[in-house]
């Protein structure tokens, strides 16, 4: 429905450039569903002390994005396969320095020769060698190392090669007062450690970071142990499920640790010392939020969830250790949203991961959707209505600002982290929950999520795993909502209501008034009081202009169309007064178009009686179907006038009576 005009208030630019404290202490609330429009990514330009300067995302998607569009590569054809990243690591907070060795397992690929190409920018190595074994010659510029591996691998052969280096990372590793951490999406973990720094090459990873005594160093996994000496301290965390190398992380502060009993896994959350009793409000539901997830998605996948708190804005959901903003901690559950959603990441984004970044959207349009679905759960239905609206309200204020608009797929250079990949993607997820039914929906998922459990998923992967529920092909609703669609369906309509013999007709001019060029296909409901109560009848949309026919038994009051607001999109009634208010123009539908079997006709206006008669392509009349007057459709079961089957062509309608209409359908093989 037309967004609310207090959420365009709010803009885009407005709130990306505040830093989290004054998103913290904004007492602007509009309304109780307040969203204060945090995505959860870097934000870029945030004046912040201490941080290196902002990686600038457009400049890298123009070097690097754009040519990774070949996954999955045939894995004979991966040059390497890394596996296994062992870091031994001494972060200098003192001098924001990283100091070690990153000892990295891998399987060679069918890429023949034997030089290994690591990620790696900003950073000094000072020597490769293979563990026991001989240095290793090697060449380093500015995107990376090209290690020379002797004797040659062969396909299929286990490499493992340590690398030494240090340096101030240029960026991805921020050191503050409060807290010191990683923050590498999309591309950034090669500027703390040698990697193949893609989304599709998932590895374990151990990590033994040592940090000055009186700092706790958070990682992904489970802590293995800590040692002690001279001041300083060794935590030893490793993760043995693979992960991302964007959602590898370290976050480093004086923390106090909170454990909070869950029958899911150990779970709770690392806050600064006087955040404790704020955290605890903040998070009070988060055992709840894991349990339901864990139940209606899939078991937890992993062996610990905790959050880390760190002075930045939003969240980043690193593999069992969030990254949460210090903004989010404000003892109320108004943020309780962005913890939803952080959680829901572990199992899309972590748990399953994009394939490459064309496909963002399987990661932030699903979480963003699971934050309404929490809600729907633990709050109750109008909860989860209020926050779809706000997300439409949202994109209304998006679009209003964004007049060039683009598919949710493969999204341009510099929209990696737009709000399309956001909000219009949770949208679509609600739009296709309920074309499929809700139960087929979750069914899906579950069967998306077991099937690339801790590997990586295209969009086809989603597409196919709703389609074997819903039993039918629906490229007609990704291609026009995710891979080639854009805006949103603006639909004007006018409603005539028409004194028939059977009561009254309820008649929509609907005209799509998008500026977009995608034309919607959607399933419309219309909600129609009549002076006996209330009706709400559904009908497709998939026209540029149609009219709707509702024959109803009693004088008609009022229409509203998507009552329940189940599209993203906005519907513009037409003028109570002059022209909009004159009948339409005679129309004949027909549909389905091309058809098998059997075809509805649908006429417009039906007070007079009429006729649809059927010509074929030389000009023979094979049959007339009478419409009596109220009588708005009527059904050719594909046959003439004896009672033959016509055969597969094309067919002209024309409509008698009721003005002049023509259209041409197709009869398809029986
Ligand atoms: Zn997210």
């Amino acid at each position: 429905m037309t967004s609310p005009i207090r959420w365009v208030a709010f803009s885009l630019g407005l709130v990306l450039l505040i830093p989290a404290s004054a998103v913290r202490g904004q007492e602007i609330v509009p309304g109780k569903d307040w969203h204060p429009k945090l995505p959860d990514l870097p934000q870029a330009g945030t004046p912040r002390e201490g941080r290196a300067p902002e990686f600038d995302i457009a400049a890298w998607e123009a070097r690097r994005y754009r040519g990774l569009s070949n996954w999955p590569p045939a894995e004979a054809n991966l040059p390497v396969d890394a596996v296994h990243y062992d870091l031994n690591l001494t972060f200098g907070l003192a001098d924001t320095t990283i100091t070690g060795t990153a000892t990295i397992t891998l399987v060679w690929g069918g890429d023949p020769g034997n030089i290994l190409h690591l990620d790696l920018v900003g950073l000094t190595t000072t020597a490769v060698k293979k563990p026991n074994g001989g240095p290793c010659p090697y060449f380093q510029d500015a995107d990376g190392i090209d290690i020379t591996v002797n004797p040659a691998p062969l396909p299929g052969d286990t490499v493992r090669v340590a690398i030494d280096y240090h340096g101030h990372p240029t960026r991805s590793f921020y050191v503050t007062p409060s807290a010191s951490y990683t923050f590498t999406e999309p591309d950034g973990s090669r500027a703390w450690f040698p990697c193949r720094d893609v989304p599709w090459d998932k590895a374990t990873l151990a990590l033994h970071g040592r940090v000055p005594s009186g700092k706790t160093l958070v990682s992904n996994g489970v802590l293995e142990s800590t040692s002690s000496a001279g001041g300083f301290v060794t935590y030893h965390w490793r993760e043995d499920h693979p992960l991302a190398t964007y959602l590898m992380a370290a976050a480093i502060s004086a923390y106090s640790q909170i454990t909070a009993p869950s029958p899911v896994t150990p779970l709770g959350w690392y806050v600064y010392p006087g955040h404790v009793s704020v955290a605890a409000a903040s998070f009070q539901n988060l055992a709840a939020m894991i349990a339901f997830y864990d139940t209606s998605l899939a078991p937890y996948p992993f062996d610990k969830y905790v959050m880390c708190e760190a002075n930045f804005g939003g969240g980043m959901e690193h593999q069992t250790a969030t990254l949460m903003g210090e903004g989010i901690v404000t003892g109320g559950s108004a943020n309780e949203w962005i913890t939803a959603h952080e959680l829901a990441h572990q199992w899309f984004g972590d748990y399953v991961t994009m394939a490459d970044w064309r496909h963002i959207w399987l990661n932030e349009g699903f979480a963003t959707f699971y934050e309404a679905v929490w809600q729907e759960n633990f709050y109750g239905p109008a909860k989860f209505a209020q926050r779809m609206q706000s997300y439409e309200a949202n994109m209304e204020s998006w679009w209003a600002t964004h007049p060039t608009d683009y598919p949710i797929l493969d999204p341009p250079p510099g929209q990696l982290f737009s709000w399309i990949e956001y909000y219009k993607a949770g949208w679509v997820l609600r739009m296709l929950r309920d074309l499929v039914g809700k139960p087929s929906f979750d069914t899906a998922v579950r069967n998306y999520l077991s099937a690339h459990a801790f590997g990586n998923a295209r969009t086809a992967d989603f597409q196919a795993a709703v389609e074997s529920q819903y039993g039918a092909a629906l490229d007609w609703f990704f291609d026009q909502w995710v891979v080639s669609g854009t805006g949103r369906p603006q639909l004007a309509y006018v409603p005539v209501y028409t004194q028939i013999a059977s009561g009254w007709l309820v008649q929509l001019d609907i005209r799509q008034v998008q500026t977009s060029p995608t034309t919607y296909r959607l399933p419309l409901e219309v909600r129609i009081t009549t002076t006996a109560g209330v009706t709400t009848p559904s009908a497709w949309v998939e026209e540029r202009h149609q009219v709707l026919g509702f024959p109803v038994s009693s004088e008609p009051l009022a229409v509203m169309l998507d009552p329940e607001n189940k599209i993203l999109g906005e519907m513009i009634p037409g003028s109570p007064t002059g022209v909009d208010v004159a009948p339409p123009p005679a129309a004949l539908r027909a549909f389905p178009n091309p058809f098998r079997g059997a075809v509805r006709l649908q006429t417009f206006p039906a007070a007079t009686p009429g006729m649809v008669e059927m010509f074929d392509v030389s000009g023979h009349k094979l049959r007339e179907l009478p419409l009596a007057p109220g009588e708005i459709s009527v059904v050719w079961d594909g046959r003439d006038e004896t009672g033959r089957a016509a055969p597969p062509g094309a067919y002209f309608l024309r409509l008698r009576g009721r003005g002049t209409a023509v259209r041409v359908i197709r009869l398809e093989g029986r």
